[in-house]
């Protein structure tokens, strides 16, 4: 019998207690400084125990549950829901500091109903037999001019037809226009990005020749609330705006927003992934991100009330009483997400949408993919990334993000590693103070 090489074991951030979790036998302890000391030295004492909990292990029987969990990862995907990203245009009517897309070249071009009808004839008979959903992305989605409207309408017609929610990722700023059209869809969910109180928001999210926008998004946040039209609320976080988190959540909380059954709200990073940031300096590591949160929420727990992060695995832990499925693939691209642009080509994601050299085939004039590309998406997870092999954490890293790898190494086969101890450390520490 010998450790189980899934084992993952460190300190407990600021706490004397050590925690020790497997992400393959799904178990997790939180150990006193005496018995952490012996797991170190290899004496543990209570083995029947640890062979129980997967902690300890014969390693051909491990190796056998690892390949049935795989299977039973790969089976459980093929039957998820697949989510499938439009992008009409890339035209969009703000001019935000951050805009990773404003090194495209975002003529003002709109998708025609052509387009849009050999989109449906795609998602018909390619994904016929899947759960799906549309999310209308851009650019900016929701642009309130006739013909812009005319095609957000028949996009929402299409999925009426066939029974398909909607969501859509938009900057908010003209929600109120759209109010009506979006009460005759299946809504999932609409993404709107607040990057924190007035003033803030409004040096970073202005429209294009400087004007802010803070009062009208969350008077269309107040809005779809109102409508019962679940919002997803998504802060961009940055080393700029994160001291802000706190005044926004009491904004929050304040709207009433954060009492709503309609309401959930995301941390987003700002990273690199296809240029260089105007100002670089301004971007957080995963890690520092982190590190910034649990500073803030340790002296300030209401900000759970406005978002809890997950750290890792901790959230979920904490929520469920139990560990999620091993994750052998934390990348959704071309599996259980697609993306398609007005010029009728195809992508993996939002990551990769728009982005020259990153097309996977086409769905108009005609349906023409590129099967070796897509094989290599579909097959990267943590048994093809040669780093990932040897990685302890691998089953809750899941290898990373698929576009932020091969924009640092040219090859999508590589890792983009997760900080998965360092965020258990923190999430941990976090959760076993504060109820959630
Ligand atoms: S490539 Fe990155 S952004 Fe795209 S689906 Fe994978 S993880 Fe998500
Ligand atoms: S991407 Fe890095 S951290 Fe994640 S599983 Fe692979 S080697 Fe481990």
């Amino acid at each position: 019998m010998e450790y189980s090489k899934h084992n993952i074991f460190s300190k407990v951030k600021d706490s004397d207690e050590y925690f020790l979790l497997n992400p393959l036998s799904m178990q997790a302890d939180i150990l006193n400084s005496v018995e952490a000391q012996r797991y170190k030295d290899k004496r543990i004492e209570n083995q029947q125990e640890y062979f129980k909990k997967g902690y300890l292990v014969d390693p051909k029987a491990e190796e056998k549950l690892f390949k049935s969990k795989y299977l039973d990862f790969i089976d459980e995907r093929d039957s998820d829901e697949i989510q499938l990203f439009f992008t009409p245009w890339y035209t969009c009517n703000f001019d935000c500091s951050y805009c990773f897309q404003d090194e495209y070249t975002n003529p003002d071009e709109k998708v025609s109903d052509a387009v849009m009808d050999a989109f449906f004839a795609y998602i018909d008979t390619q994904f016929a037999d899947r759960k799906k959903y549309i999310t209308i992305f851009g650019g900016e989605p929701f642009l309130n001019t006739p013909d812009r409207r005319a095609s957000i309408q028949k996009i929402i017609d299409g999925a009426n037809q066939r029974n398909l929610d909607i969501a859509a990722v938009t900057n908010g700023y003209q929600l109120e226009e759209f109010i009506d059209i979006l009460k005759g869809a299946r809504v999932r969910e609409i993404q709107v990005t607040l990057d924190g109180t007035h003033e803030v928001h409004d040096k970073r999210r202005m429209l294009k020749g400087g004007k802010g926008s803070f009062d009208k998004i969350t008077k269309g946040i107040d809005l779809l609330l109102k409508e019962k039209i679940p919002v997803n609320l998504r802060m961009v976080v940055d080393k700029d705006n994160i001291d802000n988190l706190l005044n926004l959540a009491r904004f929050a909380i304040e709207k009433g927003w954060t009492k709503s059954p309609f309401f959930k709200t995301a941390l987003g990073r700002n990273y690199e992934l296809h240029h260089c940031q105007t100002n670089n300096k301004r971007l957080f590591s995963r890690i520092e991100m982190y590190q910034e949160i649990y500073d803030l929420v340790k002296t300030n727990p209401e900000i759970l009330e406005f978002h809890k992060p997950a750290f890792s695995i901790s959230k979920f832990i904490f929520e469920n009483g139990e560990l999620p499925s091993p994750l052998f693939d934390s990348c959704s691209g071309t599996k259980t997400e697609w993306a398609f642009d007005y010029t009728g080509k195809i992508y993996s994601c939002t990551a990769t949408v728009g982005n020259v050299g990153d097309e996977l085939g086409t769905f108009y004039p005609k349906v023409d993919l590129k099967q070796d590309l897509i094989e290599e998406w579909e097959e990267r997870d943590v048994l093809s990334i040669p780093e990932c092999a040897s990685c302890n954490v691998k089953l809750a890293c899941g290898g990373g993000c698929a576009a932020v790898a091969k924009s640092r190494t040219g090859k999508i086969q590589s890792a983009d590693c997760r900080p998965i101890k360092e965020l258990l450390e923190l999430g941990i520490g976090l959760y076993s103070k504060h109820e959630i």
